[in-house]
Formats: structure tokens, C-alpha cells, sequence
């Protein structure tokens, strides 16, 4: 069967794909970082669809859902999506290969991909239910796929797509924020020193906002280097009594979760069409408990009760998502090219140091992204 997957694959490809192996950090269960393990001979990533691409993985970074996802965060609902029919047995993820974010060239495209051809490099972020970007190729669908910006290396690039594709898709897509209505809206940035943090103030900075973010006190300055206005440190005593006496906000962006929805809502302006998105919801977890029709019941209904009880004060409560998007990245191109967003590097790992980039990550106290370098 392998070798009829490899020949379809071969039939799909516009050239022959001459490999049929790659070296790959992978699971073979969840677990602790004990669980990573390098892989010199794994599976060569197949091209199933005719609309898809094989990157050659020039630098990839890491993100929370990489430590939550080893963990098995997930797991039952990214089974789902990844078989839909539940034809293949438990365990049929595996070896699973972490890492979202790529930034590399393409090897190979399929028949129906015009956009992009062998030797364009190219960034991307990998939905979590398909293999990830820890190995020296992965697949890609030609719509999650963009041109990087010419100014960036491959380390720098790698540093940004699942980060800003989260942040687009919560100020955009759900917020409703764009260029044109952004300027002089006050923005509160709830947890401003990570990776969607650190995007976020830049991209509203770009679009003419005043942004006020909480961070660590040991990352003001670092805060305010990438525009932000105003920061309060979210470790002394009482951070939203701090946050109440500042003007009240247009739009927060929560990275924070825990309690901050219960004292962060009453910091909008009310009946001003002023919105709260939260990237920390309980959608995952509630799927993986319950499965998945229960879990998304219980979480629409959460989410659902949330909304009405806000929008009786006057202001509007969302979930946000990160969303795969090649035209977003498009656009968030565009904004690297004028020099309006800059990649955050925090550190930059080998690939022989997943392990210790894992480590990293999982000590806390991000500024910015952990970037793995490619094989
Ligand atoms: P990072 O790990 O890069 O950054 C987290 C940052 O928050 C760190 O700089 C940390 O600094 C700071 N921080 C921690 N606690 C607080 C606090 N109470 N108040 C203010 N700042 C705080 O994470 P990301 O930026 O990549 O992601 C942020 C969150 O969003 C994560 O929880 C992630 O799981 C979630 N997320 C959700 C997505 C979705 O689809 N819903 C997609 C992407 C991310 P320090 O420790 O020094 O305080």
C-alpha cells in the first residue's frame, strides 16, 4: 500500500519526487518532552490532493500548542478531522510530527497549483490536524501557502505566521478591525511579551491605534520598542484597578485567559460596538472530554450564554481562533515589506535541539518566538 500511495503521489507531482524518506523529530505516543524523538527515516510527506505542496522545511519556530499537543491537547478532535470515517485504528497518528510554522521552498506542486512553482520560497502555518513542520519537508495546501517577504531570512520568516494568523483572525475576522477603522482606537492587549503579543502591538501600531498591553515589568521596554503606548504590569497587586483608571477601551485582545474575563469586559466602552476576544477557550478541551457534537454543544452553549450576558452591558464577547491563510499572509507581507511588522526572535535552535527549544518554551516567559533551524 506503500508503495501505491508513493506511485499516486508520483502521478500528482508536476516533477518525480525522488525521495521517499526524511530525518523528523516525532511522537509515537503524548507525553513529556521525553516523548520527542529523532527520527532519521521517517515517512517522505505525500502530495494527496492536486491543489497541494511539498515545502522543503527551512526553519520552523514553536508555540504553546506544541507543548499542549505532545501533551495530547487534541488529540480525540484532531483524530476526528484527520479521520473523519474513524477507518484507521487508535494510534493511527503516529508518529506524529509537531511544529506549525515553515518557512522554506517548495520541492513539488501539485497539478492544480499555478501560484506557486519548485524554487519559490514560500511561508506558511500548518493547521494541527495535518503533519507539522519538524521535519526536512512537510505538505502544505496551496490556499495556507504564501510567498515570504524578500526581506526576511528563513529564520526570521519562520517566526510569524501561526503567531500573526491568530492575531489576524481574532482582530480581523472576529473583531472586525481593519486599516481603515483602526486609528486612534484604544486597544488593550492583554499579555503583550509573546508571540501573538509581540505581533499584535505592531500590527495596531500600524493601523494607527493607541495600544496599551500588561506585561512583566522586565518587558516594558521591550513592549514599547515595538510601539506600545502604554504598560502595566500585570504582577502588581491589583492590575485592573491599574487598567480602570486609564480611558475605557475599543477593542482586548485577551492572550492571558484564567480570570482576566471577569474583571476585563468592564474595561470597554459600552453600546460603542467595543469587543473582548479571548484566544483561551475551553472548545478543545470540551471536545476532547465530551467528543465532538457534546463538546461543541457545551462550548457553543458557554460561549453562547457569555455573548447575551455581555451584550446587556453594551459590549461584545468572542472566541478567537488561530485560521490557516496564505492571502492573510499576503497581507501581512505587505506590512513586513513597509517595515511595519518585524519578527520577533526570542531564540534560535538547531534542529538536532527540539528537545531543549521545547524546554524553553515550557519555562515560560516568552519575548517573542523560539525558531528552530532547518536540517
Ligand atoms: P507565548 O508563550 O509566546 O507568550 C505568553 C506571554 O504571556 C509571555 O510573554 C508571558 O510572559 C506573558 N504572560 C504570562 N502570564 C501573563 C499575565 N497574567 N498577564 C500578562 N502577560 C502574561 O504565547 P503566545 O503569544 O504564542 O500565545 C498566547 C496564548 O494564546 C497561549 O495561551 C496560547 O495557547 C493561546 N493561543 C490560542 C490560539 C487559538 O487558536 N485560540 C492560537 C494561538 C495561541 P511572562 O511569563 O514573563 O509573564
Amino acid at each position: 500500500s506503500l508503495c501505491l500511495l508513493l506511485s499516486l503521489s508520483l502521478s500528482i507531482c508536476t516533477s518525480p519526487c525522488r525521495q521517499t524518506l526524511m530525518p523528523a523529530w516525532v511522537l509515537d505516543k503524548y507525553g513529556n518532552n521525553n516523548v520527542l524523538r529523532f527520527a532519521k527515516s521517517t515517512l517522505f510527506p505525500i502530495v494527496h490532493y492536486p491543489n497541494e505542496v511539498i515545502i522543503k522545511v527551512h526553519a520552523s519556530s514553536l508555540n504553546p500548542i506544541d507543548i499542549s499537543m505532545r501533551n495530547g491537547y487534541g488529540a480525540a478532535t484532531l483524530n476526528m478531522r484527520r479521520d473523519p470515517l474513524s477507518i484507521n485504528p487508535a494510534g493511527s497518528e503516529f508518529p506524529l510530527i509537531l511544529g506549525r510554522d515553515v518557512s522554506g521552498v517548495i520541492m513539488e506542486s501539485g497539478l492544480d497549483v499555478s501560484f506557486f512553482k519548485p524554487g519559490d520560497k514560500v511561508w506558511a502555518a500548518i493547521p494541527p490536524w495535518k503533519q507539522g513542520t519538524l521535519g526536512e519537508f512537510v505538505v502544505a495546501s496551496a490556499n495556507e501557502v504564501s510567498h515570504k517577504p524578500k526581506g526576511l531570512s528563513h529564520i526570521q520568516a519562520a517566526a510569524l505566521p501561526y503567531v500573526a494568523l491568530t492575531a489576524w483572525s481574532a482582530l480581523v475576522n472576529t473583531a472586525g478591525l481593519k486599516k481603515d477603522n483602526c486609528k486612534g482606537k484604544r486597544i488593550l492587549i492583554l499579555g503583550g511579551s509573546g508571540g501573538v503579543g509581540t505581533f499584535t502591538i505592531q500590527l495596531t501600531k500600524a493601523w494607527g491605534a493607541h495600544v496599551t498591553t500588561t506585561c512583566s515589568q522586565d518587558a516594558f521596554s521591550f513592549v514599547k520598542d515595538l510601539g506600545a503606548d502604554h504598560a502595566v504590569d500585570y504582577k502588581t497587586p491589583h492590575v485592573e484597578q491599574q487598567l480602570k483608571t486609564l480611558d475605557l477601551f475599543d477593542l482586548i485582545l485577551d492572550n492571558v485567559g484564567g480570570d482576566t474575563e471577569k474583571w476585563a469586559l468592564s474595561l470597554l466602552r459600552p453600546w460603542s460596538g467595543a469587543t473582548y476576544v479571548t484566544l483561551i477557550t475551553p472548545l478543545m478541551l470540551n471536545m476532547d472530554r465530551l467528543g465532538v457534537p457534546d463538546g461543541m454543544l457545551r462550548s457553543g452553549v458557554t460561549v453562547g450564554t457569555k455573548v447575551l450576558k455581555h451584550l446587556r452591558n453594551g459590549v461584545h464577547y468572542r472566541w478567537g481562533f488561530f485560521a490557516p491563510s496564505g492571502p492573510s499572509l499576503d497581507e501581512i507581507v505587505a506590512l513586513v515589506d513597509e517595515g511595519k511588522i518585524r519578527p520577533v526572535v526570542e531564540q534560535v535552535f538547531s534542529f538536532s535541539e527540539v528537545p531543549e527549544a521545547f524546554q524553553k518554551l515550557e519555562g515560560g516567559h516568552a519575548r517573542g518566538k523560539i525558531v528552530i533551524d532547518g536540517i
